[in-house]
């Protein structure tokens, strides 16, 4: 440890301002959950950056720190959410930076990545930057935003710099244009594809099949369809037929492609679990409402619960959820995707797809481990160290000295329930209302700067934009 105590002759007030300038916090007798082991022991965090972690710390006779008892608490590296819409700019009566990221560090989730379907779309590298802008001044959170890829914008996608812009995407862009979701078009991805090494991420669902079963649908029901045939409209054919073609185009030319949003079993066993994930040219994630509910919950909450892709069957739940078990799938997400709820209200037609999750997420996870269904060790390994992994995050991700000190604490026996009252998030409703967790996130630092400590927020500083390696060679 380099030590804080400053040697030599120096008066006391002088000694005083030197540690508060310095920025230190001690965590004493925390569990560390990181790298697939939990261990009890000591973290010191020197202005951004873990400084220290060991048994036992101890700082001598100076008081000038601040402490924290994390005796009964798990310690584990922040969430990395590779997948959300904050809607900033253009959308900003559903949700914006500042509130979501408020949401989402009290959710324990320390860095976030953006989609493009803003208003306007993220189809510019001048409009990319905008965005950068816009979060240096109002985001709690640590930062990325992709940039958008469209049939008509390939040459500007493809300068896009991967040194600090985490990828390219689709997501959300097939809501305001025509051209759907680019998984169906073929001819457009091999251009793609056969041009870039930058990482590029896909929604990957089939137009055509969706649309049949629609109108199909639509032919019995109007526009009156219950909400549990949206699991057979945007359907588990639809997810693997559009998965398979983009894989195997992704193979032709060795891409670094991820798949967001994994919402069927058939689909996760198509992907690799014999190499470690650094390796991994393809990699997919699973989502918090697709590892949670089924097509059960459609019945009692509608609309609420209408994603695309859709939420499948009890089946596909436990599959998604063994297959973030045995690797086949690398990391957790949660599409966060907040709309007001009127625009969630309505007939099958009339509500929108997407939901707000941030503030839940980890929670929701953790209910998972105390129901036997995970261990904390895979999930911190899915919601933090693969993250970083995938997307080569440089010096986040993990709780490791020299990083920084982007860090959750936990109480895992500590029940809270989650009503309007206590939603942070700009639209006002969550599909978790009612339901309790039996696990509260306590303390949040986001570059060692205590974000969130039991239910306050300090918003005096602001995230950092992410910045990744280059690839590594394999
Ligand atoms: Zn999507």
């Amino acid at each position: 440890m380099a030590k804080p105590r400053v040697t030599g002759k120096i008066d006391l007030s002088q000694e005083v301002n030197l540690f508060l300038n310095m920025k230190i916090t001690l965590i004493k007798n925390t569990k560390i959950v990181n790298e697939g082991t939990i261990f009890q022991g000591d973290v010191l965090i020197k202005k951004q950056r873990i400084e220290k972690i060991s048994n036992q710390i101890s700082l001598g006779v100076h008081k000038n720190y601040l402490e924290i008892n994390g005796e009964g608490l798990y310690l584990i590296p922040g969430m990395i959410d590779d997948q959300v819409h904050f809607r900033e700019p253009g959308l900003t009566d559903k949700a914006d930076i500042f509130s979501e990221s408020k949401a989402a560090v009290a959710g324990g989730i320390t860095s976030f990545m953006d989609m493009p379907n803003t208003i306007p779309n993220t189809l510019t590298q001048d409009l990319l930057e905008t965005k950068y802008k816009i979060a240096s001044l109002k985001s709690l959170a640590n930062y990325s935003f992709f940039m958008g890829i469209c049939k008509d914008n390939l040459e500007e996608a493809l300068k896009t710099n991967t040194e600090n812009v985490c990828g390219i995407t689709d997501d959300g862009l097939y809501f305001n244009n025509d051209q759907g979701i680019l998984a169906n078009y073929p001819e457009f991805l091999e251009k793609l594809f056969s041009r870039t090494n930058t990482l590029v991420a896909l929604h990957s669902e089939d137009d055509r099949i969706i649309k049949n079963n629609t109108e199909n649908y639509r032919k019995k029901y109007g526009a009156n369809i219950p909400f549990h045939y949206h699991a057979k409209i945007r359907s588990e054919a639809a997810c693997l037929k559009a998965t398979k073609r983009v894989m195997a185009i992704a193979k032709k030319y060795n891409n670094r492609l991820h798949f967001f949003h994994i919402s069927t079993l058939a689909e996760a066993n198509l992907f690799d679990n014999k190499i470690p994930v650094w390796r991994k040219r393809i990699t997919a994630e699973a989502c918090i409402h697709h590892l949670w509910f089924s097509d059960k919950d459609y019945d009692c909450l509608g609309p609420k619960i209408k994603w695309n892709p859709s939420i499948k069957t009890g089946r596909d739940r436990i599959g998604l959820v063994r297959s973030l078990l045995n690797d086949k799938l690398d990391i957790i997400a949660t599409d966060h995707a907040p709309h007001t709820q009127d625009e969630k209200s309505g007939n099958y037609f009339n509500a929108h797809s997407g939901g707000p999750l941030v503030q839940h997420a980890l929670v929701a996870m953790l209910e998972l481990y105390h129901r036997g269904e995970i261990s904390l060790e895979k999930i911190v390994e899915k919601t933090s160290h693969n993250v970083a992994e995938i997307y080569r995050l440089k010096e986040r991700g993990y709780v490791r000295e020299g990083y920084f000190a982007d860090l959750v604490l936990i109480n895992i026996n500590k029940p809270r329930q989650v009503t309007k009252s206590n939603l942070m998030y700009k639209c006002g409703w969550s599909p978790f209302e009612g339901q309790t967790f039996q696990s509260s996130i306590t303390h949040t630092f986001v570059n060692g700067h205590l974000v969130y400590n039991k239910g306050k927020l300090d918003e005096s500083k602001k995230g950092q934009r992410l910045l990744f390696e280059k690839e590594r060679l394999v």
